[in-house]
């Protein structure tokens, strides 16, 4: 790799002081690093990954100084959020420079609906703000404690909220994206969905996120509740039928197999020995209800507290999505995970799945929906709620994780490859679009190089 050059260190410091600057130690390899462990083929690969320096600037103005700087020293640019991504978006494979958005976190307006916010905000302050206006997030990452809508539109791709209006990409939930581009001198430019934008969820390659427009859905109260049963098709028909229910409103449902539910430590009171669970977030009027449904089916209710507004711990939702991987990887390192969505006949895939390898591929459920103008009220149907999931694997060999994969895949199940950083792995590229797009905002190839592998430009590759 070639040096980092002298003279661009001391052009950084100048422009954001030293407190903003963070080029040596411990700090520096943390803050080049995100959770890429979780993958047993990308720790290798990622390990040693390391910026030379991380820059922090305070104002879009830093911001645009710094990246001009680091153009003209043809030096490649990583942003980074919170570094909360599971496989090494944010992680400079090329060195270089690392961004960290943290500190342009100003929440500028929510009005009307629409939170307008500088990309390193926090979801959970996003919620909070939100809330004291009457309004919530559509979606969000379990992680919403530590991400950034920045890391969330340039990495996520949706999470709680998700039964109800989607990922990121579905609906109208992303209003604009404004972005300065790589250049010598860095241009502001503002993408407005429709049509969809292509900067969105491109790993920080197309340019950087300097304000976001994002629709919020009107503000309802919650409850968090975990339902348990021995007999895992009874919970499966609940929890599905309950997701489907166009007149109930929620937030999330998760579903696990045991011996998952074992993994969660911190609630492990409210867990049954050899009982599978469902984890769901009613709004709060319709709880009974609910709650008299899942008894009347014969589930039991282990687990009932309100989240609280303005939210705070405990959440449920810190073991769905990925953190189930999270806390499943404290008891067993040699866990891992992928990303399924299954097809209308996920009953029979699972069963399947489930015979097959039996203490090997453990099922963790998420349901999502494609069409949030449909999930509740008049026009609710319950074809437009789909069931996906995170499931755990017990990692031997490659051979065997990718036998498991393959297996799935001629069963009809979709599964995403969450062991590669490039782009193209975990989503779709539009290739056209987003190389299009590349040409225009990173002529170089600077920002963040080696994850749009299909980009044909890559300054750094013969150097590494
Ligand atoms: C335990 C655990 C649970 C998780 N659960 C979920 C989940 O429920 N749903 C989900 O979608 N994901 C989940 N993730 C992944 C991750 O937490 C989310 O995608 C999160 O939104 C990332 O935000 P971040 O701020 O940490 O982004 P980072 O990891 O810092 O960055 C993510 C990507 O965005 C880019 N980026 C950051 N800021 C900008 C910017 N200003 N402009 C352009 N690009 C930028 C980075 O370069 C990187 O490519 C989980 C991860 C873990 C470890």
């Amino acid at each position: 790799m070639p040096a980092f050059p002298d003279s661009l260190r001391t052009e950084l410091h100048a422009l954001l002081g030293a407190d903003n600057i963070v080029d040596s130690g411990d700090s520096l390899t943390a803050l080049s690093r995100d959770y890429y462990w979780y993958s047993p083929a990308l720790k290798p690969l990622l390990d040693d990954k390391r910026a030379d320096l991380v820059a922090k600037p305070g104002t879009v103005d830093e911001l645009r100084a710094v990246l001009a700087a680091c153009f003209k020293a043809g030096v490649a640019v990583t942003p980074r959020g919170g570094g909360t991504g599971n496989y090494g978006q944010c992680m400079p494979v090329h060195g270089g420079v690392v961004i960290d958005c943290s500190r342009l976190d100003r929440i500028h307006s929510v009005e009307g609906g629409v939170v307008r916010t500088e990309p390193g905000a926090r979801l959970i302050t996003i919620e909070t703000q939100a809330r004291a206006a009457g309004w919530e997030l559509r979606c969000y990452p379990s992680t919403w404690v530590k991400a950034t809508l920045g890391g969330f539109f340039g990495g996520g791709a949706g999470g709680i909220g998700g039964v109800r209006w989607g990922g990121i990409g579905t609906g109208d939930t992303v209003k604009s994206i404004t972005i300065l581009t790589c250049e010598a001198e860095p241009r502001t430019l503002r993408y407005e969905a429709p049509p969809p934008i292509t900067a969105l969820r491109t790993f920080g390659t197309t340019g950087i996120m300097i304000e976001i427009e994002m629709r919020l859905a009107p503000k309802l109260d919650y409850d968090q509740l975990a339902f348990s049963s021995p007999d895992w098709s009874k919970l499966l028909e609940w929890t599905d039928a309950a997701m489907r229910n166009g007149t109930w409103r929620k937030r999330v449902a998760s579903q696990f197999q045991w011996p998952i539910p074992s993994f969660f430590k911190p609630i492990k009171k409210h867990i049954r020995e050899n009982e599978h669970v469902s984890f769901l977030m009613p709004e709060r009027s319709q709880t009974a209800e609910m709650i008299a449904s899942a008894e009347a089916a014969g589930l039991t209710v282990t687990y009932n507290r309100p989240l609280s507004d303005p939210p705070k711990p405990p959440f449920l939702s810190d073991f769905t999505y990925n953190h189930t991987t999270l806390w499943a990887m404290k008891t067993d390192p040699t866990i891992t995970y992928v990303q399924v969505g299954f097809t209308k006949d996920f009953r029979a895939q699972l069963t399947d799945l489930m015979t097959r390898y039996p203490g090997e591929f453990l099922v963790h459920l998420e349901w999502g929906t494609s069409d949030p103008a449909r999930t509740v009220g008049p026009d609710a149907s319950p074809d437009v709620i789909g069931v996906g999931g995170i499931p755990l694997i017990r990692y031997t060999t490659p051979e065997r994780f990718d036998e498991i994969l393959a297996y799935a895949r001629s069963i009809g199940v979709s599964v995403g490859n969450t062991h590669s950083y490039h782009l193209t792995a975990t989503t779709p590229e539009g290739t056209a679009a987003r190389i299009a797009l590349k040409h225009e905002v990173d002529p170089r190839g600077l920002m963040n190089p080696g994850k749009m592998h299909t980009f044909p430009l890559n300054p750094f590759a013969a150097a590494s």
